[in-house]
C-alpha cells in the first residue's frame, strides 16, 4: 500500500454535528425555526427537542460568525479557547451508531439549542484550526452576500462561499473594467 495523504472529509459520516452543521446553522436566516430540522438533517435528531428561544441562539449564532470573520489564527484560538471554557464544552469520547470513535464536546447537560450550537462550534471549530494549522475559513467576499464558509482547499485561501459567488463577483470586476477601459465617444 503506497503512502496516502489523508484528506479530511468535512462530509464524513464520523463529523455528525461537525463542521457543515456549523456553516448551515451559522447560514441560516431564521436559526429558532430552521433547528429541528438542522440538528435532523446532521444526524442527531434529539437535539431538535432542545428550547430554540430565538434571541439565545441567535446569539449563539452571531458569536461563531464572529470567528468566521477571524484570519488571525492566535485571535481565533483566544476567541474559540474563551468560547470553550465559557460553554463548559469538555471533550469526550462518544461512540457512532456505525461503531466508530469520535471525539465530541460533552452536550448531555446542554439544555438549549443555544448552549449546544456553541460548544459544538466552537469545538469543530478549534479542531478544524488545529489540523489546518490556520483559520481554514472566511465570510463571503461577493458583493450582497455574507454566507460563512469552510476553506477545504489546500493551495491559495478561498475568498468566497461557492464558485457561483466567486464567478459573479469575476464577472462584475471584468465588466468594470471594461466600463473604465471603454474609450469614450
Ligand atoms: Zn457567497
Amino acid at each position: 500500500m503506497g503512502m496516502q495523504i489523508r484528506q479530511t472529509d468535512i462530509r464524513g459520516p464520523g463529523r455528525a454535528l461537525g463542521l457543515r452543521f456549523v456553516v448551515d446553522a451559522v447560514n441560516a436566516p431564521d436559526l429558532a425555526s430552521a433547528w429541528p430540522t438542522l440538528t435532523k438533517a446532521h444526524g442527531d435528531p434529539h437535539l431538535g427537542e432542545l428550547d430554540a428561544s430565538p434571541e439565545p441562539v441567535a446569539a449563539a449564532a452571531r458569536a461563531l460568525r464572529e470567528i468566521f470573520a477571524i484570519h488571525d489564527p492566535r485571535q481565533a484560538a483566544a476567541s474559540l479557547n474563551h468560547m470553550l471554557a465559557e460553554r463548559s464544552a469538555q471533550p469526550e469520547l462518544a461512540e457512532l451508531a456505525d461503531g466508530r470513535w469520535a471525539l465530541r464536546p460533552h452536550l448531555a447537560d446542554a439544555s438549549t439549542a443555544a448552549d449546544t450550537l456553541a460548544r459544538v462550534g466552537a469545538f469543530a471549530l478549534a479542531t478544524w484550526l488545529a489540523e489546518r494549522g490556520r483559520c481554514a475559513w472566511g465570510l463571503c467576499e461577493a458583493p450582497d452576500c455574507d454566507r460563512a464558509f469552510i476553506d477545504e482547499g489546500r493551495r491559495a485561501p478561498q475568498r468566497f462561499c461557492s464558485s457561483t459567488c466567486a464567478t459573479r463577483t469575476r464577472v462584475a470586476l471584468h465588466r468594470k473594467a471594461a466600463v473604465r477601459g471603454a474609450p469614450t465617444a
